[in-house]
C-alpha cells in the first residue's frame, strides 16, 4: 500500500510523529493508501520553506518567469490528468468521467493564472502635494496557508494554488484528511514543472494538529480555506486575533426558483444537474428548489420519473450517474437529515434509502422532499448530499422572500422566459453567483464567492489574484 509522506522543500519527507492513518476507497470501504499525520513541527518546517523560498530563489523570479512556470505546470496537469483523476476518484468516490473534466480544467486554471501573473498593475495617483510623484504597486503578502475540504480536493486547492503563485506568494497546503492523495499528486508535479524547491509544500492531517498551527503561525500571512461554517469560523476568529487576512469559501443552500414561464424541460435537467451532481456533496448545490404553485404538481411528477431512472454505481462506470457518498461521517449525516425531514412533517416522493447493495453499502438514493417549508431544518442548513427540498411559491415576491430567507448566500438560479422578471431577480437575490436558466457554470475567468454565512472573498477570476497581493503606495519627490 502507498505511504504517503509531506511534501516539504521540494521533497517528500516522513512526518515528524512518524504516524500515518489509512483512507479509504468509498467504493469498495477498502483502505488504499497511507496518509502521513502531521503535526505543529511539520508545519514549521513547511512554513520555513516557504518563506525562504519567497525570500530567495522564487521572490528573485520576473512575473513574467512565473508565468512560464504555471504555463509549463499547466501543461504538466492536462498530461498527468488521467492519472489526477484516476486518483480523486480512488479516494473520494468522485465519478472518474467527473474528476477528468475537474483535472484537465485545472489545467486551464494555471494557464490563465500564468497570463495574469505580468499583468497585475498599479496606478499613477494625482495628489493635492505638489512636487510629489505618486504610485501604487503591488506586492506578493507571503506565505499562503491554504486548507481545502474533501469534496473537489483538487480544483479547490487549484483555485488558490494558481492565483496565489501567480501573485508571487509561495503555499502551504493542507488537504482534508478524508482525501490527502490527489493533492500530494499534485505538488510532486511542480518540481518537475521546474518551479524551486519550497515554493509549494503540502502537510498533511487533521484540523486541530495540522489546520490550525498553520492558522496561527506568525509567518503566514494569509489563509485560504474551503470547508464547513464551523471551521470557518474558528478559522476567521483565530487569523483575526493574529490580525491576519483570509478568504473564506463556505456552506450553501441555494434557491432554484422555477417560474411557469420557463422553458421546463431545460428547468427539469437544471434542477436535477444543481442539485445531484457530485452526489449532492457540493457547495453550490441547488438544494432548495422553488416552483412556482401553478405548476408545482406537475415539475415534481416530471422530477420523480427522471430520478428514478438515475443509475447508482461504481464511478469509473461509464454509465453511472451517482457515485458514493465520499466518507462515512458525510454519510450518517446525510441519513440524519433525511429522518429529520420526515420529522418535521416533509413527504418523501422519491428516494430516501441507503443502497447497501451496492459496493461499500455508502450510498444514497436520490431524495426529494415535497410539503417543505422554509423555516424547516431540510430547508435552512446545508446537507451536502442528495437531497432536494422543494418549495411551492406564488409570485416574483415571494420567491424572492423564501430565496433571501436563509443565512446563506453563495448561488442561486432562475428559470424564466421573461427579461424583466429575470432581471428583478439577479438584482433581489443576495448571493454572489445567480444563474438565469442554466445552473452550475462557473469559469477560471470569472468571480465565485459568498455573500452573508457563504464566505469572504473571492475566489476565480482577476479578482482571486488581488485576494493575495498587498498595496503598497510609493511617494517620490525630487
Ligand atoms: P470542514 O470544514 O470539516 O474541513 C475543511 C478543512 O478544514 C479540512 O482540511 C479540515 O481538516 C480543516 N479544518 C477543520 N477544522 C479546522 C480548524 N479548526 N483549523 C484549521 N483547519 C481546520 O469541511 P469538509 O467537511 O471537509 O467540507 C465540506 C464543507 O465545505 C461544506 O460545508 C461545503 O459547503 C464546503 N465547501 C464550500 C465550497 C465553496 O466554494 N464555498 C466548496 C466546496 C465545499
Amino acid at each position: 500500500m502507498r505511504h504517503y509522506g509531506h511534501y516539504i522543500n521540494g521533497e517528500e519527507v516522513s512526518p515528524h510523529s512518524g504516524e500515518h492513518f489509512s483512507t479509504e476507497n468509498p467504493f469498495t470501504g477498502e483502505p488504499w493508501a497511507m496518509i502521513s499525520r502531521g503535526d505543529g513541527i511539520d508545519v514549521d518546517l513547511a512554513v520555513a520553506a516557504a518563506k525562504q523560498a519567497g525570500e530567495g530563489e522564487w521572490g528573485a523570479l520576473s512575473a513574467t518567469d512565473r508565468g512560464r512556470l504555471l504555463r509549463g505546470l499547466a501543461d504538466l496537469v492536462r498530461e498527468k490528468a488521467p492519472h489526477l483523476a484516476q486518483i480523486e476518484m480512488t479516494d473520494n468516490g468522485k465519478l472518474f468521467a467527473e474528476a477528468l473534466v475537474q483535472a484537465r480544467y485545472m489545467s486551464d486554471y494555471f494557464h490563465y493564472y500564468a497570463g495574469l501573473a505580468d499583468k497585475v498593475e498599479g496606478r499613477v495617483i494625482p495628489t493635492d502635494k505638489a512636487g510629489v510623484f505618486t504610485y501604487t504597486k503591488y506586492e506578493p503578502k507571503g506565505v499562503i496557508g491554504i486548507i481545502t475540504p474533501w469534496n473537489s480536493p483538487l480544483s479547490l486547492a487549484s483555485w488558490k494554488i494558481a492565483p496565489a503563485l501567480a501573485a508571487g506568494c509561495t503555499v502551504v497546503v493542507k488537504p482534508s484528511e478524508f482525501t490527502s492523495a490527489s493533492t500530494l499528486e499534485l505538488v510532486s508535479l511542480f518540481e518537475e514543472a521546474g518551479f524551486p524547491p519550497g515554493v509549494i509544500n503540502a502537510v498533511t492531517g487533521f484540523g486541530a494538529e495540522v489546520g490550525e498551527p498553520l492558522v496561527v503561525h506568525p509567518d503566514v500571512a494569509h489563509i485560504g480555506f474551503t470547508g464547513g461554517g464551523e471551521a470557518g469560523r474558528r478559522i476567521y476568529s483565530s487569523a483575526a486575533s493574529h490580525l491576519k487576512t483570509v478568504t473564506l469559501e463556505l456552506g450553501g443552500k441555494s434557491p432554484n426558483i422555477i417560474f411557469d414561464d420557463a422553458d421546463l424541460d431545460q428547468a427539469l435537467k437544471g434542477a436535477i444537474a444543481g442539485i445531484f451532481a457530485a452526489t449532492g456533496q457540493s457547495c453550490q448545490a441547488g438544494s432548495r428548489l422553488l416552483v412556482q404553485e401553478s405548476i408545482h404538481d406537475e415539475f415534481v411528477e416530471r422530477l420523480v420519473a427522471y430520478v428514478a431512472d438515475i443509475t447508482l454505481g461504481d464511478p469509473a462506470a461509464a454509465d453511472t450517474q451517482i457515485g458514493p457518498v465520499a466518507n462515512r461521517p458525510q454519510f450518517d449525516k446525510i441519513l440524519r437529515y433525511i429522518d429529520i425531514a420526515t420529522s418535521e412533517g416533509a413527504t418523501c416522493v422519491a428516494g430516501g434509502r441507503a443502497r447497501p447493495d451496492i459496493g461499500s453499502g455508502q450510498f444514497i438514493e436520490p431524495t426529494i422532499f415535497t410539503g417543505v417549508e422554509n423555516g424547516m431544518r431540510i430547508a435552512q442548513e446545508e446537507v451536502f448530499g442528495p437531497v432536494l427540498s422543494v418549495i411551492p411559491f406564488k409570485d416574483e415576491e415571494d420567491a424572492i422572500r423564501i430565496g433571501n430567507d436563509v443565512v446563506f448566500g453563495l448561488a442561486g438560479a432562475v428559470w424564466t422566459r421573461s427579461l424583466r422578471r429575470a432581471m428583478l431577480l439577479t438584482d433581489k437575490l443576495k448571493a454572489g453567483t445567480i444563474w438565469v436558466n442554466n445552473y452550475r457554470a462557473t469559469s477560471f475567468t470569472s468571480p465565485f464567492g459568498g455573500f452573508k454565512q457563504s464566505g469572504v472573498g473571492r475566489e476565480s477570476g482577476q479578482e482571486a489574484i488581488k485576494e493575495y497581493l498587498e498595496t503598497k503606495c510609493v511617494w517620490i519627490s525630487s
